[in-house]
């Protein structure tokens, strides 16, 4: 177990790619905070982690683009597990689209509230513990469309983009603390987003999603999906001593499409 006595913080741990980094964190002896504002997930992402693993776990209610609630969060887990957070996952995030000239104020802004702001909060609230143990790690989830845009995603790759900046920019300042940065690029992985993306194409366009599913498979150079467990296994290395050496990466996980 590579993560005994670390404390985990996984924003959007209720579903998806954040469960499966906080089961992963968890099964490697870290204790494992999950939040997300859907209350009933991250109780049972947590109710998971105590009765599968020997790790605490703690869920809590929050909003990563809200910085009171932000607050909140990191004063109920230094609370709850009396130290700091050391390994601070921000994988909450939101992906809608849109023509850019549809994409109306609302849309633009909430994208980059929730992907770009929350991840800044996030970080800005855990860095000072992380200083004060001279150890931390920070994993964003970010998306291959932070490196490169797309149709009718210019909210989103903006907010991914700017939370690759973020990454590179926080890394070099803590280089020399124990601390490392770093960015997964996933692209399109098979969770609950990317069915709400092929059910939203449905609706605009009437094409059948199966179809969708197909051309998103063929736009990948390994023609597939990636699976959470690929992009937990990559935070799991990222989050170990082995990975202290990585640091202000934005490494891709998309089987080669985007470099
Ligand atoms: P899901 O929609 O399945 O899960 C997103 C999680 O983020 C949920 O737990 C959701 O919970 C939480 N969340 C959303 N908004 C907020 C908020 N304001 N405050 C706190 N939590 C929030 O998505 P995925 O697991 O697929 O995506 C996770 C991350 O990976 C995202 O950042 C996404 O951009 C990125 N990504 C995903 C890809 C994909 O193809 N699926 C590809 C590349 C990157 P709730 O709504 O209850 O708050």
């Amino acid at each position: 177990m590579r993560l005994r006595n670390k404390l985990a913080l996984v924003t959007g741990g209720g579903r998806g790619i954040g469960r499966a980094i906080a089961l992963g964190l968890a099964r490697e002896g870290a204790s494992v905070a999950v939040a997300a504002r859907t209350s009933s997930q991250v109780e049972q992402v947590a109710d998971e982690i105590r009765r599968g693993t020997q790790s605490e776990s703690l869920a809590l209610a929050c909003d990563v683009s809200d910085p009171e609630s932000v607050r909140r969060m990191f004063a109920d887990v230094t609370g709850k597990f009396g130290k700091g957070v050391s390994i601070l996952v921000n994988n909450a995030g939101i992906a809608e689209s849109a023509p850019l000239i549809k994409t109306d104020d609302d849309l633009w802004l909430r994208h980059l509230a929730i992907n770009l702001n929350g991840t800044f909060y996030c970080t800005r609230a855990a860095l000072p513990a992380m200083l004060e143990q001279g150890w931390g790690r920070i994993i964003n989830i970010a998306s291959i469309a932070g490196k490169a845009g797309a149709p009718y995603i210019a909210a989103y790759a903006a907010s991914k983009h700017g939370v690759l900046g973020l990454t590179s920019s926080a890394a070099l300042e803590v280089a020399a603390r124990g601390i490392t940065v770093n960015a997964i690029c996933p692209g399109y992985v098979d969770t609950e987003m990317t069915s709400r993306a092929l059910e939203h194409i449905r609706a605009k366009t009437g094409r059948p999603a199966a179809e969708t599913l197909e051309a998103i498979k063929n736009m990948s150079a390994q023609k597939r999906l990636i699976t959470v467990e690929e992009v937990a296994a990559l935070a799991l290395l990222l989050a170990s001593d082995e990975g202290r050496g990585i640091n202000g990466q934005a490494i891709s996980v998309d089987g080669g499409t985007v470099r």
